[in-house]
């Protein structure tokens, strides 16, 4: 019998184009096969295409469902950037969660004499107590050391007097973004790892320059005596969207706009693996929505 605990999906199981079930390890390494009349992935942008591309057998040498050779592609992960100021004045930013409590979209939509297509949310939040105040993203950008003996003057500076523009882009969806399976690396399982291939494009970081320059001027025009620009993180990658991508037509898509997979009837992806485009906004309202919409549609239409 199963036992409780973690269980890692290792492959998706299927028989005359149709999916039989799933085979998982539980947390002792024990193999266990679980039999389903639908089987429905949601493991996230990374997570699915890994999944479908695990399971590769003699019938789908490519990975399941990849008919499109779209799995995985497409990767889009929303660069990110932030622009802190340090004010005169108490302005509570050690209050409230450590999440966005305005939110901006002035510069959210194309502007063709930007140079750049499409545009980015911003969210104004605290910078919190003072071990907030000594994280290195923004602060390490700083042209005023926080350690040593700058350390109380400086965390006196910021303490309370720092909010924070958080700056979310919309990402293009291209395919040499891509997640892929290592050649080398396991999980501890000894399944292959997720190998991610992702930069950032010239549209990516045009935007972003421009949103940091204007973030910079929205904070000096409120008063700030510094700003602190972080850079565009390396790879933010904490959005994961588009490597399931649903469309109508089977050649250019993995799913149906419902999440059904084209090539394998009764088998599903209900994450944002299946987002054609990203937006500039943080994802899960979204991600649940569609779930629902796609729930709706299975639950109405009954498994094929
Ligand atoms: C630090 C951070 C901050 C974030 N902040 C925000 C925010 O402010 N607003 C917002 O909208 N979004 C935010 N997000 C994004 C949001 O958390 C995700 O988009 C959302 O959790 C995705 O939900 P999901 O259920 O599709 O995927 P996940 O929450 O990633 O769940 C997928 C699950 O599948 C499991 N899994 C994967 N592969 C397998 C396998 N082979 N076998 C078994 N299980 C497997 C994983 O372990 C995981 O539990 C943030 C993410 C991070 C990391």
């Amino acid at each position: 019998m199963p036992t409780c605990g973690p269980a890692r999906v290792s492959r998706i199981l299927t028989r005359a184009g149709r999916a039989t079930g799933a085979l998982y390890r539980d947390a002792h390494g024990r193999e266990h096969e679980l039999r389903a009349r639908t089987v429905i992935l949601c493991a996230n942008g990374i997570g699915t295409p890994r999944l479908l591309l695990m399971s590769a057998d003699a019938d789908h040498p490519d990975g399941l469902a990849n008919s499109s050779g779209l799995v995985g592609k497409r990767l889009m992960m929303h660069p990110f950037a932030a622009v802190a100021g340090v004010f005169d004045e108490d302005l509570g930013t050690t209050a409230g969660a450590w999440g966005q409590q305005i939110q901006s979209m002035h510069f959210y939509e194309t502007d063709a004499d930007r140079g750049f297509v499409r545009g980015a949310k911003w969210g104004l939040q605290p910078t919190g107590g003072p071990l907030g105040l000594t994280r290195s993203y923004p602060w390490s950008e700083s042209e005023r050391p926080l350690w040593f003996e700058n350390f109380h003057d400086t965390l006196q500076a910021r303490l309370g007097r720092s909010p924070m523009w958080s700056i979310v882009a919309e990402d293009l969806p291209y395919e040499s973004n891509a997640v892929s399976l290592s050649p080398d690396l396991v999980d501890p399982d000894g399944l292959p790892a997720p190998r991610v291939a992702y930069r950032a494009d010239a549209n990516s970081r045009a935007m972003l320059a421009f949103h940091t320059a204007r973030a910079v001027e929205s904070m000096e025009a409120a008063g700030a005596v510094e700003t602190v620009v972080g850079p565009m993180i390396r790879a933010s990658g904490w959005h994961l969207m588009g490597t399931a991508v649903m469309g109508d037509d089977p050649a250019t898509s993995v799913t149906d706009r419902y999440g059904r997979c084209h090539d394998i009837p009764n088998l599903y992806v209900f994450d944002s693996s299946t987002w054609v485009t990203c937006g500039g906004v943080n994802p899960a309202a979204t991600q649940a929505a569609l779930a629902l919409w796609s729930s709706e549609h299975l639950l109405a239409e009954g498994p094929r």
